[in-house]
């Protein structure tokens, strides 16, 4: 029997495991120290954003929920379980939420029971699928299961779209919103050096070196991917700015390489 554990490449560094480490978690393996250390090195400010697109998830998550009433969620590139998950925040709303995740790295799923502990009202999946074969994850039995597609769909894409490059991006998102109903909502973030050129763009080329080449999109290119849907104010913003709560720490702009919106489908 092949373990997912066998699919891990624990020879160059990944994606999910580096972003575990610089936000503090452990799983990961001496290559992701290193290579998150090389990052930071290029820019200190990674850990703060990383941890502010993290909270924009969970802004996004309980607006979903909370304001918009949507009871089920699909989320592509999940990562590795860090509390809360979004399953957390949105039962925390609604107990009976329905939470499909999807990643494509084999660590993540070897994790996947972490985000597997739903609710008993409500219900979690995880599907081992890779964004660049939206058929694979529609098609999957966990979105046929959980996910009545007759009903609202929140579709997150959360720090991951940077791994995703053009000319692919666009139809990418488009084929997994397309069989969502009226009413489902795009929440995303989206990599950014609007803010801190040089030192993102160090970042950036630390990940092409380490085999994981990025897109960085500037302000017209990330609202470029909500065309036809409603943003919900305030627009396209930078994820610290966007529906700041009470408990908002203060965060300079220089620090936060990311846009981040939310917006419905007509
Ligand atoms: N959404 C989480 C984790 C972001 S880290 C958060 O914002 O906190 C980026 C995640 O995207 C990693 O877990 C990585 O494995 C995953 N990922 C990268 N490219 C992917 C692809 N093509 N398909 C599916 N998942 C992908």
């Amino acid at each position: 029997m092949t373990s997912p554990l066998d699919r891990v490449d624990t020879s160059t560094a990944h994606s999910a495991r580096v972003y575990d480490y610089i936000l503090g978690g452990k799983d990961h393996y001496l290559v992701d120290v290193e290579a998150g250390d090389a990052m930071c090195r290029h820019w200190p400010s990674l850990p703060v954003h990383m941890r502010e697109n993290r909270r924009f998830m969970h802004r996004a998550g309980r607006f979903l929920a909370k304001e918009r009433g949507i009871r089920q969620f699909l989320d592509i590139g999940t990562g590795l379980p860090t509390a809360p998950n979004l399953h957390e925040v949105v039962q925390e709303v609604a107990p009976e939420s329905h939470v499909v995740y999807v990643d494509n790295d084999p660590i993540v799923l070897t994790h996947a029971r972490a985000l597997l502990q739903s609710s008993p009202e409500g219900e979690t999946a995880y599907v081992d699928a890779d964004m660049h074969d939206p058929d694979a994850i529609l098609d999957s039995p966990e979105v046929r299961a959980l996910l009545d597609l007759d009903e609202p769909v929140g579709l997150l894409i959360i720090g991951m779209l940077h791994f995703i490059l053009p000319p692919d991006d666009h139809r990418l998102v488009r084929r997994l919103l397309d069989p969502l109903p009226s009413g489902s909502h795009l929440a995303m973030t989206i990599g950014t050096a609007d803010f801190a050129p040089e030192e993102v763009g160090r970042v950036s080329e630390e990940y092409a070196r380490q085999n994981m080449p990025m897109a960085l999109r500037d302000l017209p290119a990330a609202t470029s991917f909500f065309d036809g849907l409603e943003l919900v104010e305030p627009g396209v913003a930078q994820v610290h700015k966007w529906r700041p709560g009470a408990g908002q720490l203060a965060v300079d702009d220089r620090d936060i390489a990311m846009y981040g919106a939310v917006a419905r489908k007509p």
